[in-house]
């Protein structure tokens, strides 16, 4: 089977969508750094199966050195299994991504979400962003636009519909996302033709 990543700071509503696009349940609100090691799952319906990856960057009460550690293990299990995953799901938080990317943004520093983002690519894996939280969002367009250019893809945003997927998790929206994966599966079957 297939197989499609989810990676993302954490906080993002990761635990949210993997209930919604699985029907498990899992613990939101874990405390963080806890789930570790990858975890795996069935996406509701087809062909395909999901990496849960734990969430990176900052989380409170968790010390820097275990939050490297987490990222690096990450980015290992990527790298690992890239020949065999065809979708790296990155979800982050519309409401807030933008500006944590700007306030990251500097002469030596890249921001996690940006540098997820090409990391993906650049192991041959089709990053898909799913950007949650869009129930909190008004100006949606100049929000997904402005996250197009932060990530080097030329808006607008609507040119980018295989990548940029806005969700709201909590309400159950997810069209976007099942959408575009379904996108890069299809491509890849042609792909084996
Ligand atoms: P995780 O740490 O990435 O697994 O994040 P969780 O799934 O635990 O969600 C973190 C917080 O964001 C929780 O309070 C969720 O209820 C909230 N959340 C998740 N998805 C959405 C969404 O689509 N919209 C809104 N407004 N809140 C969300």
């Amino acid at each position: 089977d297939a197989e499609v990543v989810l990676v993302g700071r954490s906080n993002v509503g990761k635990s949210t969508l993997m209930r919604e696009v699985t029907g498990h349940t899992f613990d939101t609100g874990q405390r963080p750094g806890v789930t570790r090691s990858p975890n795996h799952y069935d996406w509701t319906g087809p062909d395909f199966m999901i990496t849960d990856l734990p969430g990176f960057g900052f989380m409170k009460g968790v010390p820097e050195e275990v939050r490297e550690e987490i990222k690096t293990d990450v980015v290992r299990y990527v790298e690992e299994n890239a020949e065999k995953i065809l979708v790296g799901i990155l979800v982050v938080d519309g409401k807030s991504v933008v500006d944590i990317i700007d306030r990251h943004s500097g002469p030596d520093e890249i921001p996690h979400d940006v540098e997820m983002f090409h990391f993906l690519r650049e192991v041959g894996v089709e990053p898909v962003v799913a950007v949650n939280k869009m129930d909190k969002v008004d100006d949606e367009d100049e929000r997904l636009n402005d996250l197009c250019d932060r990530l080097g893809l030329y808006p607008p945003w609507k040119q980018w519909q295989e990548t940029i997927a806005p969700i709201s998790a909590k309400r159950g929206n997810v069209s976007a996302l099942n959408e575009a994966v379904r996108h890069h599966l299809h491509e890849a079957k042609r792909d084996d033709l």
